[in-house]
């Protein structure tokens, strides 16, 4: 792959030598041709973005490539318009854009390659998610009238079937051993595969095949699970393959630069300032309220704290005015808000010198004169908190004990604190953070968390009856293993967002310690039965199936 010059990125078109006759791709040339950075880019946070659905469909709970998993997989391809949906049409209508959508799928894939074959952390989430993805995307092509015969001769997938000869002789024994076969009739049509059975590991320690010296007898209904093994270990070899080559890249600082923190990227909408003038509008008397109903825990903290403490040191004021900015509180209301509170602690011309101006500042006023944007979770999540701060994430920051008693103070149910400090303890902060929102709108929230202001306005949508809650019926606990999304992070700062930091003026060290005060009033909790069941022992046997795999793919690589 090249990649365009500055001068001629405008406007450059992707040039990739490559026909497509598949949907599926294994992925396993990597593309030609020439490709502006800015494309480059796009394509990256698209596939990202992708990733990101089919691993908070997981994390949700439903099983996965259940009809339903499936369903509103396949639902938010269509919504956003990922470059999946078109790939997979038929092509001999509208052939153009199908061959786009797969050029798309096919250079993305690999420009995400460069960005998780990283650390052993980064490809074991790329894995995981893309043979997830891979695996939904096989089932779906099958039903969906796409050529897979096509698919597998020419990607040299060749499952041998066995002779009628040896189905007979050992028809017994498939009847017995073979997962919803239960009897003679049932073995009619159909086909079986006799495989190394290291090949179909998923389903032997299922118990779904019968075994015998060694091979695996699989039934042409699970198909699925031999072709994704096979996508599975194709991609851990090419990801050490990969890191091998990484340094001969590192020269181009124009690709470093566009890959490096690359899984720390933010992918949810933006909330600009503008964005909220557009929609919410709220003013200081609205705030305690608001912050009881519809804030999340993180904001809800740095409330309580100024509400007791009239004061909040500079993260917390940095994050939670640029939060209120984009809910829609204007300029002038903000430095009255944050004035009324100041006031109790300082004289006039201390908070007009020391804070009045960093108020402006934020709201692109002063300085630079920047509109800038809120911090989405992931920072917030990332940020490194000290003794007396107030701000982060309750879920990743506070002591579970603690987040413990200020969610039973908020009335959320027990059975709802139960299952958000079993998903705190399994570092699934947002996944918390979207239960806690589940119990205290008596909604299922499909979309998930990443943005405090996601959380705000979807509740706001609810209250005022914007949008009706969903009433998702699954069944409750979500257990899964523990999340790789944030032990591989280091608190650095988004990619995005650190201009803003850099930006900070020094404050003064004087500053109050400050401790947090739970707030008493209740939240208008009930149960809504949003809670979830996975397929764990498949998860965790994934998760310990791929570091087996990465390690031996990268001792090969190694030799
Ligand atoms: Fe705030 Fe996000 Fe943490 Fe929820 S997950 S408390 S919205 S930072």
């Amino acid at each position: 792959m090249e990649f365009g010059s500055r001068r001629v990125r405008k406007n450059r078109r992707i040039e990739i030598e490559t026909s497509y006759p598949n949907a599926l791709q294994l992925y396993t040339t990597p593309p030609s041709g020439n490709i502006s950075l800015q494309e480059f880019d796009e394509m990256a946070i698209e596939r990202l973005k992708v990733l990101r659905t089919v691993e908070r469909l997981n994390l949700s709970g439903q099983i996965k490539n259940s009809e339903d998993w499936m369903n509103k997989l396949y639902e938010d391809f269509s919504k956003h318009k990922y470059f999946i949906h078109s790939a997979e049409k038929i092509s001999d209508n509208k052939r153009d854009e199908v061959e786009a959508a797969r050029r798309r799928d096919h250079v993305s894939h690999f420009v995400l390659r460069l960005a998780y074959c990283r650390s052993e952390e980064l490809r074991r989430w790329f894995i995981v998610q893309e043979t997830d993805l891979f695996r939904a995307r096989f089932l779906h092509c099958s039903t969906n009238g796409s050529d897979i015969k096509n698919f597998l001769v020419s990607n040299n997938l060749h499952f041998t079937p066995i002779s009628k000869e040896e189905v007979h002789n050992q028809r017994d024994n498939l009847i017995a051993g073979t997962y919803k076969i239960n009897s003679g009739d049932m073995m009619e049509g159909r086909t079986f595969f006799k495989v190394p059975f290291t090949e179909a590991l998923e389903l032997v320690r299922q118990r779904k095949v019968y075994l015998s010296g060694g091979y695996a007898y699989v039934p042409d209904t699970d198909l699925v699970t031999l072709v994704t093994a096979s996508f599975r270990s194709n991609l851990s070899r090419a990801l050490a393959i990969t890191n091998k080559a990484l340094p001969q890249l590192e020269d181009d600082e124009r690709l470093t630069r566009l890959l490096h923190d690359f899984d720390k990227r933010y992918t949810g909408n933006s909330y600009s300032q503008k964005k909220s003038g557009d929609g919410l509008h709220i003013t200081p008397d609205m705030i305690d309220e608001l912050s009881t109903k519809s804030f999340p825990l993180c904001m809800r903290q740095l409330n309580d704290t100024l509400r007791t403490a009239h004061h909040l040191r500079y993260g917390g004021r940095l994050t939670y005015g640029l939060f209120l900015k984009a809910a829609g509180l204007s300029l002038e209301d903000a430095l009255y808000f944050w004035r009324s509170h100041f006031l109790k602690n300082m004289d006039v011309d201390k908070f007009e010198k020391q804070y009045a101006y960093n108020i402006r500042y934020n709201y692109g006023k002063e300085g630079k004169r920047v509109d800038f944007t809120p911090y989405s979770c992931l920072k917030i999540i990332m940020t490194s908190i000290g003794p007396g701060d107030a701000h982060g994430c309750p879920f990743k920051h506070n002591d579970q004990t603690m987040l413990r008693q200020r969610l039973v103070s908020f009335k959320v149910p027990q059975q709802a604190v139960n299952e958000i400090i079993e998903l705190v303890s399994m570092s699934h902060y947002q996944v918390a953070c979207q239960r806690y929102w589940e119990a205290t709108h008596n909604a299922c929230l499909d979309a998930g968390i990443n943005h405090p202001n996601q959380f705000f306005e979807e509740s706001q949508k609810i209250l005022n009856g914007q949008t009706q809650p969903s009433q998702g019926k699954r069944t409750m606990h979500v257990k899964t293993n523990r999340s790789v999304m944030y032990s591989s992070q280091s608190s650095t700062q988004s990619t995005q967002e650190t201009t803003q930091s850099t930006q900070e003026t020094t404050q003064s060290t004087q500053e109050s310690t400050q401790s947090t005060q739970d707030s008493t009033q209740p939240t208008q909790a009930s149960t809504q039965d949003c809670g979830n069941t996975s397929d764990y022992d498949s998860m965790i046997f994934d998760d310990d199936l791929d570091s087996v795999m990465i390690g031996q793919s990268m001792e090969s690589e190694d030799a």
